[in-house]
């Protein structure tokens, strides 16, 4: 993603605290004092500018969603979207995904979405990939027994790979698309980087898996 740095980002994340959270570190295990109740959590992480989240919480009231992305510059775009939309069930979360063990405890996260996260094609950046082995005991140690991984790209590389990585690491394969668009799967709601690819004619890959425990 090309990133243009916004340095009022921070101060604008930090003056609407009820959507982009502050100090998360506080609600590990007590997430639902953020939202109010105890519905189930889903987390997307490398939210981009929050198209998804923000239309998946819209579709789906009784679900509480948390967009995870890094840079402050980005996730403030997802910010207008959910102050505009003026959403209970979504929060904003700018924080690096190596370090979401600091932020969730185990059972906190039903579910974690990952959308066209960055491919890193070279052997050497492999784990940077958010499917690469470490994150997904990351996202082990959230889940809830038999959570569950949505993972959405237009790359094929990094599709093969992911597959790969999640067998390697036991996971069990519930549904798989080699072309989501003229598939009969139904609901699907499209990240920004989905309408820019499937525009230019490429095909979307979509899995989800599940961890065995
Ligand atoms: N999901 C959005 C979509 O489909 O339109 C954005 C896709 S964009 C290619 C990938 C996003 O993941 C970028 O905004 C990037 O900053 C974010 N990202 C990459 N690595 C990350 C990490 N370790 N922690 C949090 N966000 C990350």
């Amino acid at each position: 993603m090309r990133l243009r740095y916004k340095p009022w980002a921070k101060d604008k994340l930090n003056e609407y605290p009820q959507y982009s959270i502050q100090q998360p570190e506080q609600y590990k295990g007590r997430w639902e004092e953020v939202f109010g109740n105890d519905h189930p959590i889903h987390i997307e992480v490398g939210t981009g500018k929050g198209q998804f989240v923000t239309g998946m919480a819209k579709a789906n009231p009784h679900i509480n969603y948390i967009g995870i992305e890094v840079y402050e510059s980005v996730i403030v775009s997802a910010l207008d979207r959910i102050i505009e939309a003026d959403l209970p069930n979504v929060k904003l979360l700018s924080v690096d995904a190596n370090d979401l063990s600091k932020f969730f405890a185990k059972n906190d996260v039903e579910r974690v979405y990952l959308n066209f996260s960055d491919p890193w094609p070279k052997v050497r950046h492999e784990k940077r990939r958010l499917t690469y082995q470490s994150f997904l005991k990351i996202y082990e140690d959230l889940l809830i027994d038999g959570g569950e991984i949505h993972f959405k790209t237009d790359n094929q590389g990094l599709f093969e790979y992911s597959l790969m990585s999640f067998s390697k690491y036991g996971m069990l394969l519930k549904y798989i698309s080699l072309d989501l668009h003229q598939s009969d799967y139904e609901g699907n709601i499209m990240t920004e980087y989905e309408e820019k690819f499937s525009a230019k004619g490429q095909r979307i890959y979509r899995c989800e898996v599940k961890f065995q425990n």
